[in-house]
Parts: structure tokens; C-alpha cells; sequence
């Protein structure tokens, strides 16, 4: 029997979108740390530039390409130029999303559209492109962030929740056609999870209350409580999970 460490990534590309904070910034320290090259995104690039130094201050093999995953050319030309010269994404972790809260009634379609565009068109998109080439080199691994806003229902969240309802299901039509390729594709879903997407939920004492009171774990989610969700379904060790929807949100959806 001999010693084998898990879960690394060693001489893997990770590319993270959205990982200038919150849970994309804590699953590229995650990926970082079991040795992956990661691409750190979002769209500012003084931000992103930050995190790669302080990334790198660490040890870890950060680096930049910022880009707006909403804008399609540029998600691909982004894409094509972390081939060129990081080498081929191995790790996707689809990460970045946006979100609109307004009463369904009152929900102008046009932000409907564009939460649609963004959080399930723009994903597909890049997650397609890795798709290709992870296919032709017979590994790769895919994961989107979704919500258990599509798990349970919620009020306000109507765009958001069809976007990302949709990229559940989708990571189970696509683990049909990508898994005998040797790419897995999964989803996370958070719970709440304290971030700047959050920061006007876990600011309003009456949501606070309610959430710590509904969480079985009794607290909002941190970044670093899906971090590891992420590293793990990233590694070599996950290769026989896929198509999967991995809720982590201290119980919240298992309890009424
Ligand atoms: P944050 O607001 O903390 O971070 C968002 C990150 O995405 C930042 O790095 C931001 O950088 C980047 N970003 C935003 N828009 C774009 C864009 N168009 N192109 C590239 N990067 C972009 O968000 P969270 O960490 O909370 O959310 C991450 C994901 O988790 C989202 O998909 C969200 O829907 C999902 N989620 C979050 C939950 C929560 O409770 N927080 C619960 C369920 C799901 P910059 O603005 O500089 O571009």
C-alpha cells in the first residue's frame, strides 16, 4: 500500500469567474492551495491584479485576466487567450452571477432578459467552450454556482431563480454527453452566504433573525464553507461524481 495525498491539483488550470471576493475568491485560495494555476477574474483589473499579488504573496500560482463574463466575445476571446498563454482551462468554476429582487408582478422584462443572459446564457456559453477542448483531452471538470433559491421557493427572486434552476438541470443533461468525454460537470448551491451580493439581507435585522433562526447551523454561510465543496469536486478523487447539485447551506433546505 503506498501514501498517495488527495484531492490535488497539481499542473491543473483553474479558471474562476467572479473571484475578486466573496465564494469565487475563497474556492480560488481552495484550488490554489492543492496546487492548481488559477485564473483569477472579475472586471475590474486593478482588483484582479490585487488578488494575484496577494495570492502570489502566498505561494499560490494566481493569475489575471479580467473580462466581463456577460460579454460573450470577450468571455471567449479570454478564454482563448488563457489557452495561448496559461495553458488549456482544466477547472471551470463558473462562478460569477447577478442577481434583480422585485415583486414577480412588478418585474420589468427587461431585467428579466438580462438576468437570464447573464446568469444561464453567458454560463452555458463559457462553459461550452472549455467543454470543447477539455472533450478533446479527455479531462476537465465544470462547475456552476447556482442557489437554493432554486431549491425552495422565494419571493423577489424570479429572473434569478429560472436562470439558475436552469443550470441545475442543465448540469445533469450535459454530464450526458460530457461524462464519457472524462469532464464531469456539477453545481453548487449555497445557502445565504455573507457577502456584497448578500450585504442588504444580512444588514436588515428582521432577515438576519429570521435566517440564523431558520439555519439549522444557527449562522449565515462564509466564502470558505464552499471552498472546499469546490476543491473537492474539482479533484482527481470526484471523477465519478457528476451531474450533481451539491447544496451546502448549514441545513437550510433539509428542514422545515
Ligand atoms: P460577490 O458580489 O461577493 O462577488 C461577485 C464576484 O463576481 C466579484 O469578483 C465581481 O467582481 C465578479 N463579477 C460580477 N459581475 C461580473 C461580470 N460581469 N464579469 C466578471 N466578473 C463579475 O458575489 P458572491 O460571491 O456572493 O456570489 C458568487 C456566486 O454565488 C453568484 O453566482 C451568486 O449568484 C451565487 N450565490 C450567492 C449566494 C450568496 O448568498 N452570496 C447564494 C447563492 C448563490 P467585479 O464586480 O469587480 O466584476
Amino acid at each position: 500500500m503506498a501514501r498517495t495525498p488527495l484531492f490535488r491539483l497539481d499542473g491543473r488550470t483553474a479558471l474562476v469567474t467572479g473571484s475578486t471576493r466573496g465564494i469565487g475568491l475563497a474556492a480560488a485560495q481552495a484550488l490554489g492551495e492543492q496546487g492548481a494555476t488559477v485564473v483569477i477574474n472579475g472586471r475590474q483589473a486593478a482588483q484582479v491584479e490585487q488578488v494575484v499579488q496577494e495570492g502570489r504573496a502566498l505561494g499560490l500560482d494566481f493569475r489575471a485576466m479580467p473580462f466581463d463574463v456577460g460579454d460573450l466575445a470577450a468571455s471567449e476571446q479570454a478564454v482563448d487567450r488563457i489557452a495561448r498563454e496559461i495553458g488549456p482551462v482544466d477547472i471551470l468554476f463558473a462562478n460569477a452571477g447577478i442577481q434583480h429582487r422585485e415583486a414577480l408582478l412588478d418585474f420589468p422584462q427587461a431585467e428579466f432578459e438580462r438576468v437570464i443572459a447573464f446568469n444561464l446564457t453567458a454560463q452555458w456559453a463559457i462553459a461550452r467552450q472549455v467543454a470543447r477542448t477539455m472533450a478533446e483531452r479527455g479531462w476537465g471538470r465544470i462547475l456552476f454556482t447556482g442557489s437554493i433559491t432554486a431549491v425552495l421557493g422565494r419571493e423577489r427572486v424570479t429572473a434569478y431563480t429560472a436562470a439558475k434552476g436552469a443550470l441545475h438541470a442543465l448540469v445533469r443533461q450535459w454530464s450526458s454527453e460530457l461524462t464519457p468525454q472524462g469532464v464531469t460537470i456539477n453545481a453548487i448551491a449555497p445557502g445565504y452566504i455573507q457577502t456584497e451580493l448578500t450585504q442588504a439581507l444580512w444588514q436588515d435585522p428582521q432577515f438576519d433573525g429570521w435566517l440564523r433562526q431558520r439555519t439549522p447551523a444557527g449562522r449565515w454561510g462564509q466564502p470558505q464553507d464552499l471552498a472546499a465543496a469546490v476543491a473537492f469536486l474539482a479533484s482527481p478523487e470526484a471523477a465519478f461524481i457528476t451531474g450533481q447539485l451539491l447544496v451546502v447551506d448549514g441545513g437550510l433546505t433539509a428542514t422545515m
